[in-house]
């Protein structure tokens, strides 16, 4: 039994010193005694210091045997030693579960420190990216995935909704989603989610809109030719039935045009077919449309910064200036007043479409651009509208990298703003 109270140990000591003092008083020899004593104290003292050592590097378990003050030393470190290994046992089981758990995710996930570096990455990436431990730990991860939008993606990602979405730097048919969530000091977590067949999927559903779109195109255009000369003809037994009949026909055409249109534009290429755009030409010409349309029932006024052109997509940006210019025109009641402005703001290029129109409920404008979305009463019917513009739109702007800000209050009008990135300004020459 080992005795932990100090007192015990001093009692020793003073014991040893007591018999060295009658030893050496009985002998005459007391210094002699004395430093017999102290000699041998000391030595005992290193002997167990030397013991202490070259247990604690034989990482045995097992302490050397001892007595007095030294059994008790070498029985507390065992003691500590017992539960440190207690602990790492616990803590090796929690890391094994985490890395199980990590492994058993579908997504592939990394860790990067500020400098982009990779700290960790479980099986789903290594069998995704090609990754190799320990070789790719403390490597760029742009180095892995080379496509030059993931790092300027990287560069500026701050927000934990935005996504990239590239295609696997080992297969190119397999798409990938990243999502990246900062955590810690400077530290990122980077989730990569194999989106193939949600993407094969959405090219089926383009494919079968598309094609649909197009076999109808043919045979309606021919029954509206017939139902135009029809309508003009002679001795038509129902002309008012004609008339709602080619009316239906021509809705259905316009559906199908803004179909064929909303599928080209999302099978080009962003930048296919990028030019400068004389952009105050365009909206002369689409000027002279609005007031067709309008037949002098609106004040109509356009304000076009002479010079100001773009690089971009031609058809494109037509197509979503003349939804916006037309939308306007239809949805403001005779003797409304439309403002179009083009110029050069702080945020870059601007085209701004005002009316003092119907106006759009603010519960309605966060989904005005979904595709066949539109505000919940009869206004469109009597415009023939397809719900398919300011899809055309949305689209057009973001393959420009542009942003749309609809502003409206009900029944008092709206506003649709597209600004460019500066960037979208072409360079002139010196
Ligand atoms: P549509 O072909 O029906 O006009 P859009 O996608 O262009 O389809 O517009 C969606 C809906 O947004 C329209 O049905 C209309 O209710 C509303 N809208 C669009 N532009 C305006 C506007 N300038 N003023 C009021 N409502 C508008």
């Amino acid at each position: 039994m080992i005795k932990s109270d100090w007192t015990y140990h001093l009692t020793r000591l003073l014991g040893g010193v007591l018999v060295a003092l009658l030893i050496g008083w009985w002998s005459g020899q007391l210094l002699v005694m004395m430093g017999i004593f102290l000699l041998a104290y000391l030595a005992w003292q290193l002997y167990n210091s030397l013991r202490l050592y070259r247990w604690l590097q034989s990482w045995k378990l097992d302490p050397p045997e001892s007595f007095g003050m030294w059994a008790e030393i070498f029985d507390r470190i065992a003691t500590l030693q017992k539960q440190n290994i207690k602990r790492n046992l616990q803590y090796q089981e929690v890391i094994d579960d985490f890395e199980g758990m990590t492994d058993a995710f579908p997504d592939a996930t990394l860790v990067i420190d500020s400098h982009d570096l990779i700290r960790w990455f479980n099986d789903p990436a290594m069998r995704l990216l090609g990754l190799k431990t320990p070789i790719d730990q403390g490597q760029a991860v742009t180095n892995l995935i080379r496509e030059p939008a993931f790092a300027d993606w990287l560069a500026i990602h701050d927000e934990l909704q935005s996504n990239l979405e590239i295609s696997c730097p080992t297969d190119d048919n397999i798409s990938l989603q990243i999502n990246a969530v900062r955590f810690r000091k400077n530290q990122r977590l980077l989730i990569l989610r194999n989106i193939t067949d949600i993407r094969n999927l959405d090219r089926i559903r383009h494919d079968l809109v598309a094609n649909v779109s197009h076999e109808l195109r043919t045979p309606l255009t021919v029954l509206l030719g017939y139902l135009e000369v029809l309508k003009t003809e002679a001795g038509t037994p129902d002309p008012e039935v004609i008339e709602r009949m080619f009316k239906q026909a021509r809705q259905m055409h316009a559906l199908l045009e803004d179909l064929l249109e909303l599928s080209r534009l999302q099978q080009t290429d962003k930048q296919n077919g990028a030019v400068e755009v004389d952009v105050p030409t365009m909206l002369t010409q689409l000027a002279e449309q609005a007031k067709e349309l309008s037949q002098d029932n609106h004040e109509i006024n356009f304000k076009i910064e002479p010079g100001l052109n773009i690089s971009g997509v031609q058809l494109d940006l037509k197509s979503a200036f003349q939804n916006l210019i037309l939308n306007a025109v239809n949805y403001t009641p005779t003797q409304g007043k439309i403002n179009v402005t083009w110029q050069e703001t702080t945020a870059g290029p601007t085209l701004s479409v005002k009316d003092n129109g119907v106006g759009i409920p603010h519960r309605d404008i966060p989904r005005i651009t979904e595709r066949f979305y539109r505000v919940g009463d009869d206004r469109n019917r009597k415009t023939g509208g397809t719900g398919l513009g300011l899809a055309i739109v949305k689209h057009v702007l973001h393959s420009h990298d542009a942003k749309l800000e609809i502003r409206s209050e009900y029944g008092e009008g709206s506003e649709f703003r597209c600004i460019f990135p500066p960037k979208r300004k072409p360079q002139k020459l010196i």
